[in-house]
């Protein structure tokens, strides 16, 4: 690498790391997460030069990568503790796994789709990312086998909370979750496991795309 390289590198970070800050991401372990996993890895192809614009992206299988200041703010709501097992549902490019890996003690993320998370498998080998276990699954039903878990982040919109989700949420554990049509903009909700019941916190409207049951028709 040049040092002109270098140097428009480390700006083009600069200026990842400020556009995170002026967008409410001020929590120092999340943003020291952001800085370590470059978002470049997790695009592939035509998109790969726009990895460090605060913009979602198209990846395969018809998704997309989140907007990094959304993965940086459903992070930070998420109140992560490196003792904690932490399931996402929807993983995607893996990009959001791979920040929570930096934070947790462990991370299952599923997906409903073979290819993405045979791609994701890969880039988390390849970063040396031990504590993720990336699996092919209906999310909607979680992932009974590793529950309980101290955190749940689901990265697609659902209609409401679904009811196994909560179920395989411990007493204190929390789960961040975009609730609404998936059409429309749809609400960020925290949902906040007591003894005695679910406390729901209203974060920010959001825009994601849909929880669907079944697998997809490649897994
Ligand atoms: N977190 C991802 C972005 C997720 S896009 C990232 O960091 O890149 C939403 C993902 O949710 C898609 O990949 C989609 O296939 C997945 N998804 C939708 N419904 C699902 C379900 N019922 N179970 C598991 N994954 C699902």
């Amino acid at each position: 690498m040049t040092d002109d390289e270098d140097h428009s590198n480390a700006e083009r970070k600069m200026q990842f790391l400020f556009a995170l800050r002026s967008k409410g991401v001020t929590d120092a372990r999340v943003l020291t997460a952001m800085e370590q996993i470059d978002r470049g890895p997790f695009i592939r192809g035509y998109f790969s030069e726009r990895a460090y614009e605060d913009m979602p992206l198209p990846i395969a299988c018809g998704q997309t990568i989140s907007q990094p200041s959304v993965v940086g703010l459903m992070t930070q709501a998420l109140k992560v503790t490196n003792r904690d097992k932490v399931l996402e549902v929807g993983t995607g490019s893996g990009y959001q796994a791979a920040i929570l890996s930096q934070l947790a003690r462990r991370v299952y993320t599923v997906d409903r789709h073979k290819r993405l998370v045979t791609e994701a498998s890969e880039i988390f080998r390849a970063l040396d990312l031990t504590n993720i276990t990336a699996l092919t699954a209906d999310g909607s039903f979680g992932l009974p086998d590793q529950a309980p878990f101290d955190r749940i982040i689901v990265t697609a919109a659902a209609e409401d909370p679904p009811g196994p989700l909560l179920a395989q949420l411990k007493i204190g554990g929390i789960m961040v979750v975009p609730v609404g049509q998936s059409d429309a903009v749809q609400r960020l909700i925290r949902v906040t496991r007591h003894e005695t019941g679910f406390e729901y916190d209203e974060l920010r409207p959001v825009r994601f795309v849909p929880l669907v049951e079944g697998l997809g028709r490649d897994g």
